[in-house]
């Protein structure tokens, strides 16, 4: 018997196949299961219009029989075959896919649901197996054809005997080794769940015998002598899939605890999801979704580790577990899963990242999540705030990221926590913003309750405007990037120009400013490599100093930029001391005005009390405390 080779480019790819491209081999059950379900279409789809199939749609199935002794795994299934010449083409040739041909050829019904189009899968058999076997009968023909190889190598195609229509297809799984166990695919247990991960929702049953034992009946006397029941071995027939996938059912039939049971099994979450949503999208591109805002984050959700996703299915054949491309980075937090018709099913993720179809989906659903949490924060504003506590750390970073590139699409899904001691919106804030109000407040700190204390807020808050308290790392960058809202720019509390005017008093502090322009320069001078400047404070009202920042760098975005990993201090904001006029310490600065000595030690503890009130580092404590001594 003659060797055949496997086509040149086709060898090629099969050793690609075996050892790169799957990196889960145990996708190769979801292949054959896949193949064999497209057989049972195609003769089903015969057998509507043609008597002689002799079969109705209860008739079909897919079979496994998992045999540990001869370390074999068969797929069998009563679909349409192939002739020797399928065999040929569709076996010996990868990538010339017969389920192509056919969809083409008999131009199918729209609902005929084919998955493969792309003729890989089979081979991923190898990546199990050392050698396959194809047993095959065509539908109508009186041959059937038994299909070898051992991989690489080649194949044979020879005459065989077998009764009825379909295919069979015999792994002799490879040998177990240190790093694989391949044993474990013969394991009922394991084929029920690569069968439910996988192809839980082919529409046709995938039945295995599976092995039970249970107790031998006693009789009444053995009971009493207390005998141990034996136990004997039976056979049942199990169904391994549901088949029927609860996206594609219609949502009156389905109740919102079949959404709920089914988000916690699939996703392994114990909590409940926040918010679901059921998308069945008939228009270009057609997909069913189904959309889950989980309540928490996950443990690793801000670390590297996480990665989103949503799984992927043709027809409701699995085919990416996380598929990142179907979700922006902001909504990374999304959970469920996308089943279409009009992917073309490619081998690689690459090549999927380019496919126009997912780009399309990825869009709608884009569009999906942002109105629901935008209806969601309508209408159900508790469990909005209970979703932003979760996740809106993400959508500030969102905002942040790509230079602000998607800052348009989530500025009104961001909360803020308000002087007020409310979160509100953007919107929120600038309706409620009173006619004399120019600008967004904004103060920021470690906690609410340090920023509550900052002497800079005391002017806006005495103006009765509302303040908004930024707390984390990034809502300072995430509003630099916003820059207005409404057309209402931000502004920092502890900014130059707060847009409060009161000329009167402006001119008055001016003036005292000119009047001490001799201390307020010995004052800048030893603070020098400090602060920039000295200057008399126009925002404060009872507390003696405070810092500011000049330029585009505050207090607190120095902080952070200098936690990051590699800025050893480089940025520096440009500081500002600001002293209050009104406060007796400006009376006791101004007495001590000749004595330069005196003055410099005033400098240095008032600037050291401004950096402990901003929550800063002081850089030498000792000679604090001295000088603390010292003026008492
Ligand atoms: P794909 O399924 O993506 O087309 P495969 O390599 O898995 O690619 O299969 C190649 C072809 O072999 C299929 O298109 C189909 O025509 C044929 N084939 C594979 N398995 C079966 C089967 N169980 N019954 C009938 N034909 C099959």
């Amino acid at each position: 018997m003659e060797t055949k080779q496997f086509k040149a480019e086709s060898k090629r790819l099969l050793d690609m196949m075996i050892n790169s491209i799957y990196t889960h081999k145990e996708i190769f059950l979801r292949e054959l299961i896949s193949n064999a379900s497209d057989a049972i279409d195609k003769l089903y789809f015969k057998s509507l219009t043609d008597d002689k199939v002799g079969l109705s749609k209860d008739d079909f199935a897919v079979w496994i029989t998992a045999d540990k002794d001869s370390r074999t795994l068969k797929i069998t299934d009563n679909g349409i075959g192939m002739t020797a010449e399928e065999l040929e083409n569709n076996l010996g040739t990868i990538a010339s896919s017969g389920s192509l041909k056919f969809k083409t050829e008999n131009k199918l019904a729209e609902d005929n649901q084919i998955i493969g189009q792309f003729g890989v899968g089979f081979y991923s058999a190898f990546m199990v197996a050392k050698k396959v076997t194809v047993i095959t009968k065509a539908y109508g023909s009186d041959t059937a054809y038994r299909w070898e190889s051992e991989g690489i190598d080649g194949y044979t195609v020879t005459e065989d005997e077998k009764k009825s229509t379909g295919t069979e297809i015999i792994l002799e799984l490879l040998d177990d080794t240190d790093d694989e166990n391949y044993s474990e695919f013969l394991d009922t247990y394991r084929i029920k769940n690569l069968v439910s991960k996988y192809s839980d929702y082919i529409r046709f049953p995938i039945k295995m015998e599976v092995t039970h034992s249970r107790p031998v009946e006693m009789s009444d006397e053995d009971k009493e002598a207390g005998k141990t029941p034996e136990y004997e071995e039976y056979i049942e027939i199990e169904t391994l899939n549901s088949m029927v996938p609860l996206w594609k059912k219609s949502k009156s039939e389905l109740k919102e605890d079949d959404y709920k049971h089914f988000y916690t099994e699939k996703f392994y979450d114990y909590n409940e999801p926040l918010k679901y949503s059921h998308v069945v999208n008939e228009g270009v591109p057609s997909y069913n979704a189904l959309l889950y805002i989980p309540s928490k984050a996950p443990f690793d959700f801000y670390s590297k580790e996480f990665e989103k996703g949503l799984q992927l299915y043709s027809n409701g054949v699995l085919i990416m577990d996380k598929c990142g491309d179907l979700l922006p980075d902001y909504f990374g937090f999304v959970r469920g899963l996308v089943d279409s018709e009009d992917l073309s099913l490619n081998i690689s993720r690459e090549m999927l990242q380019h496919d126009r179809q997912l780009k399309n989906i990825a869009k709608s659903i884009e569009k999906t999540i942002s109105n629901e949490l935008k209806k969601m924060l309508r209408n159900e504003r508790e469990k909005y705030e209970e979703f932003w506590k979760a996740f809106g750390l993400q959508l500030k970073f969102g905002v942040y990221s790509g230079y602000g590139m998607n800052k348009d699409k989530l500025q009104d899904l961001l909360l803020f926590t308000s002087s007020q001691g409310k979160l509100v919106t953007l919107d929120e804030y600038v309706t409620a913003m009173p006619e004399e109000q120019k600008y967004i407040y904004y103060a920021s700190g470690e906690s609410i309750a340090r920023i509550e204390q900052l002497p800079q807020t005391e002017l806006v808050k005495d103006k009765g405007f509302e303040i908004l308290y930024l707390t984390d790392n990034v809502d300072e960058f995430a509003i630099k990037m916003l820059m207005k809202y409404k057309e209402k720019e931000f502004r920092s509390v502890s900014a130059d120009d707060l847009g409060i005017e009161n000329t009167e008093k402006q001119e008055e502090i001016k003036a005292k400013e000119e009047e001490n322009a001799g201390m307020l320069k010995v004052m800048a001078d030893s603070l020098s490599g400090k602060v920039n400047k000295v200057i008399l404070s126009q925002r404060l009202k009872s507390h003696p100093v405070c810092l500011s920042s000049e330029g585009e760098i505050s207090l607190e975005m120095e902080k952070v930029l200098n936690t990051m990993p590699g800025n050893d201090n480089q940025v520096k904001a440009q500081r500002v001391l600001e002293i209050n006029p009104e406060h007796e310490i400006f009376g006791k600065l101004k007495s001590a005005s000749d004595n330069s000595e005196k003055l410099e030690k005033y400098a240095k503890l008032l600037y050291t009390q401004a950096l402990l009130i901003e929550g800063m580092p002081i850089d030498n404590p000792v000679e604090f405390s001295n000088l603390i001594c010292e003026l008492m």
